[in-house]
């Protein structure tokens, strides 16, 4: 099954979701997803779809690859050790983890946390794909080559795909490592952080004072 990029899955909106009518348009989209049993993750063992967390009006969207037992026990992404590094990671670029948008390329566990399969990630992104549109991000950071795969539509090296913008449904997206990663090779959290460092630039965020 090909890799589909994001861009071209559907024509991007012509009207934007008012920012009052962003909350009620995410919520509709996690209605219609329902109990979903559209690819196989839902006979895998998930428990609760996670479906994202978050200020449905920010400006900095993060995408990492999908549940893992923690998340699929709570339904909120981003809540085991890779979560707290992640919560790390936004407040030292000076915000709140409720100022940012947080959701994954799938929204059910894979089977002992294994990379999502190509139709599972292809048939869970028309989803992600409209809450991008509903959120509408300046800045969206794909954690991780799975993230960055979908997302952009290209196989690439992680390294060959950060240090540079792409453009994912109007938003300037970069690629960072997936804090998973980082746990396993804290060597490499300095070039996480020249990642971040580049997206602060570009949202004008200071890091929070010392003290
Ligand atoms: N890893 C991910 O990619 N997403 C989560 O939600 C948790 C861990």
């Amino acid at each position: 099954m090909p890799i589909i990029s994001f861009n071209n899955l559907a024509p991007l909106p012509t009207e934007r979701v008012a920012p009052t009518a962003k909350a009620a348009a995410l919520d509709t989209l996690r209605k219609t997803i329902g109990d979903c049993t559209r690819c196989p993750l839902a006979y895998a063992g998930r428990h609760t779809i996670v479906f994202a967390d978050g200020d449905p009006n920010a400006q900095l969207m993060f995408v990492g690859e999908g549940p893992g037992a923690d998340e699929d026990a709570s339904g909120v992404p981003f809540v085991g050790k890779a979560g707290q590094l992640l919560n790390n990671m936004i407040n030292a670029m000076g915000l709140k983890r409720e100022q940012v948008y947080i959701a994954n390329i799938v929204k059910c566990r894979p089977p002992k946390n294994r990379v999502p399969e190509p139709i599972e990630a292809n048939t869970c992104s028309q989803f992600l794909l409209q809450q991008i549109d509903i959120v509408q991000p300046k800045v969206i950071v794909a954690l991780g080559s799975t993230a960055a795969t979908y997302l952009l539509g290209v196989k690439q090296s992680l390294n060959g795909l950060r240090g540079r913008w792409h453009d994912v449904r109007g938003a300037k997206a970069a690629v960072t490592y997936h804090p998973a990663f980082l746990l396993r090779d804290p060597r490499q959290k300095g070039e996480a952080w020249k990642d971040l460092q580049r997206v602060m630039v570009e949202l004008n965020l200071k890091p929070p004072a010392r003290g």
